[in-house]
């Protein structure tokens, strides 16, 4: 009976699961996505409680409230600008569950008096640890990375991508040789011991601004290892939740590889990004700019018919979403059109600008992707830039020796008018020079991007 109701909870956390996914394909249902997955986790959680197999409760009481303990500020106070490296250590976390699990179940087997282990479940164990504990130093080294505890330039030397290929072939022998006959303890644990070797040396090649792209693969290679604690530990729940986050990073690896123009083997084997967020090289100081006054700006938009709000990672920063929707709704009850140009990899992660914009109900058929709006650019009347730089760096379509060269991005260059709303001339991500902020049709107003929009938007109402 009690097995019964385990399977029905599993049943009901993989529908919500699903939907929860698919809800996260539309910015106006993401919440709602997260709500279903939250409540299909704690389904799963309340079936695995009452399975037989749980003896004593203790130590799971314990880990309940350090999980909440945890989990509640993790998902509370850390702002979204960081949440690159968040996903990463909460990716190290569960790459760990899978590897203790593993381990422990290993361990038994052979000095608890449990059955021996059989081929199936000695290789899905072995993958199981092997790919877990890849994550879990893969995945710390790329928190390091993005908080800036360790350099964000790559760090190489010759012939690593061949050390490393190497250094997985042996680690897969480990295993084969591991399943052929699990007694081999010695292989068992070498193979951990180079898995976690090969986690930090994978990492550590690639530059700061492609490790989402890397937080999002391991995110798959975490998925993997679930999937495969399942299979060892015959756990339902496991193998799909597993499955659909394996495929699903990987996808989205994929995806974030395409909308910044490089090749995904280039991401994982090539070098750039090595500036790291705060690079600046090639950034002019000498060529002009033209700054502009917030009453200045404020009529300019009042006055326009069409306007285009591109927001990008300084929107984030300043959490300036709210004063973004109040301007726009002034300037739409005057008489404007406002649209909202959302370039796939603004900010620091995908979606990023969405769920800012939903948050402060901007409402979502106002949000348009890259290729929708570009074409409308040339008859907008002001292009307002709030926060963004490489997304808008012409260097990426014009200059062939611009490390961004065949990024697509928006076409704000070819607006009427731009208006930029930055507080200097700092680079963005990609740490290089941005033409567009020199352009004759370009002015900047410098400030904080929220402390600029609030005067914009008191200038507005008084215009
Ligand atoms: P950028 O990082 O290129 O530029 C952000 C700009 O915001 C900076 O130039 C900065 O200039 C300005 N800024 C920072 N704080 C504030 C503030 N408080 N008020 C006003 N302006 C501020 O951002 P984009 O969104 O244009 O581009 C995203 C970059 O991140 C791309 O290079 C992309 O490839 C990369 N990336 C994105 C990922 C994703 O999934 N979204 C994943 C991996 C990388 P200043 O300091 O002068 O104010």
């Amino acid at each position: 009976m009690r097995e019964l109701i385990t399977e029905l909870t599993y049943l009901v956390a993989a529908v919500l699961f699903i939907l929860g996914l698919r809800s996260l394909t539309r910015p106006d249902k993401a919440r709602q996505g997260m709500q279903f997955a939250a409540v299909g986790m704690l389904f799963a959680v309340c079936g695995t409680l009452i399975h037989h197999d749980i003896v004593d409760y203790r130590w799971i009481a314990g880990g309940l409230v350090l999980g909440a303990l945890i989990g509640y500020p993790l998902g509370m106070w850390v702002p979204t600008t960081a949440l690159p490296q968040r996903i990463a250590i909460s990716l190290s976390f569960g790459a760990l569950a899978s590897v203790l699990v593993g381990v422990s179940e290993y361990y038994t087997a052979f000095h608890g008096g449990r059955e021996p282990l059989e081929s199936f479940r000695m290789a899905a164990l072995g993958f199981e640890v092997l790919l877990g504990t890849l994550t879990v130093f893969g995945a710390l080294i790329a928190f390091g990375k993005l908080q800036e505890i360790l350099p964000g330039r790559p760090l190489t030397f010759p012939g690593q991508n061949v050390a490393n290929g190497v250094m997985l072939v042996v680690a897969f022998v480990l295993l084969v040789l591991v399943v052929l006959d699990p007694s081999r303890t010695s292989a068992f644990y070498s193979m951990i011991a180079l898995a976690a070797l090969l986690g930090v040396l994978m990492v550590i090649p690639i530059g700061g601004a492609d490790m989402p792209v890397v937080v999002a693969l391991l995110n798959s290679y975490c998925g993997l290892a679930a999937a495969a604690t399942g299979f060892a530990l015959g756990n339902s729940i496991l193998i799909i939740s597993g499955s659909l986050d394996g495929a699903s990073g990987f996808l989205l690896s994929i995806l974030m590889s395409k909308a910044m123009n490089r090749s995904f083997s280039n991401v994982l084997f090539g070098a750039f990004g090595g500036g790291g967020p705060a690079a600046a090289v090639g950034v002019g100081t000498t060529l002009p700019v033209r700054s502009i006054s917030a009453e200045d700006a404020a009529i300019q938009l009042a006055y326009a018919s069409r306007v285009i709000i591109v927001p990008g990672y300084g929107m984030a920063v300043a959490q300036a979403q709210h004063q973004v929707r109040e301007l726009a709704e002034l300037i739409e009850k005057r008489g404007g059109e406002v649209k909202y140009a959302i370039h796939p990899v603004a900010g620091r992660m995908p979606g990023h600008m969405n769920v800012l914009l939903a948050e402060a109900n901007v409402p979502y058929d106002k949000l348009y992707d890259m290729d929708e709006i570009n074409g409308e650019f040339p008859q907008t009347d002001v292009a307002l830039v709030i926060g963004a730089n490489d997304v808008v760096n012409p260097a990426a379509r014009e200059d062939k020796s611009s490390p961004i060269y065949g990024m697509p991005i928006l076409d704000v260059d070819r607006a009427k008018t731009v208006i930029v709303l930055k507080r200097g001339m700092a680079a963005g991500f990609a740490g290089i020079e941005n033409m567009l902020f020199h352009a004759p049709a370009t002015s900047m107003l410098f400030g904080d991007a929220k402390a600029s929009l609030s005067k914009l938007v008191t200038e507005v109402k008084a215009a």
